[in-house]
């Protein structure tokens, strides 16, 4: 997703309180950030994080972290959080690859990727966030019993997703080729913005869980 550079989202970025800064060094500190020891969910490549706000309005039992690479689209999400303010939400403009940065070994309970972008290319299989280059990543990051949720309608993206799993190690907990049409997948199913428009358009949406045993 990219939108239309907008003039100063840089600047509102760095501005916002909702938006926690490299600098601010939060690796392994996480419980202090939210001033509690609750979960930590993260959603790589958010966009304008009506998903991640959703959740976090749902499960004040948990944290959430919404990371976003363009400054102009984390912006929407920004603004969503100054309609409607959550104490258990924080957004990090960042590039994916450099999440080991950011959180400490253990320190993610639940990683959610919606929609990531396909990268169709063969060579730039490895740029794909359920790739096993980024898998060996969100490994190190969870927890022992932490589990990753990936939702998609691009059935190439997901096919590679599955093939990717078992070489990098990682277990099917759940697995649909339609979502929409699984009740139990479903229960408690926080729709994205992609997700919307395209089960609109009549594509079904494909999910897998997995975990990794420790
Ligand atoms: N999850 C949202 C948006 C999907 S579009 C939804 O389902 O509606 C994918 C988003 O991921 C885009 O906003 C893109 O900028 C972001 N993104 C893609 N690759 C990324 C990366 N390597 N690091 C951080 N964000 C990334």
């Amino acid at each position: 997703m990219r939108l239309r550079n907008i003039t100063g989202s840089r600047e509102m970025i760095a501005a916002s309180r909702y938006v926690v800064h490299e600098e601010q060094n939060c690796r392994g500190k996480w419980q202090e950030v939210f001033g509690n020891g609750r979960p930590i969910h993260i959603e790589i490549g958010m966009g304008k994080g009506k998903f991640i706000h959703t959740m976090a309005r749902q499960h004040p039992e948990n944290n959430y972290i919404g990371i976003e690479k363009y400054s102009s689209v984390l912006l929407r999400a920004v603004q969503k959080m100054e309609e409607e303010e959550l104490p258990n939400l924080r957004f990090i403009r960042m590039e994916a690859e450099e999440i080991l940065h950011v959180f400490a070994p253990g320190e993610v309970e639940r990683i959610y990727l919606n929609f990531s972008d396909p990268w169709p290319k063969d060579r730039h299989a490895h740029r794909r966030l359920p790739s096993r280059q980024f898998l060996e990543k969100y490994d190190r990051i969870l927890s022992p019993r932490g589990q990753l949720e990936f939702k998609t309608d691009n059935r190439g993206l997901f096919d590679f997703a599955v093939e990717e799993l078992a070489p990098a190690g990682w277990e099917i907990r759940s697995i649909t080729y339609d979502l929409h049409g699984d009740a139990g997948l479903m229960e408690g199913n926080v729709m994205t913005e992609y997700e919307e428009k395209f089960s609109a358009m009549g594509n079904p949406i494909y999910k897998y869980i997995i975990y990794r045993e420790k």
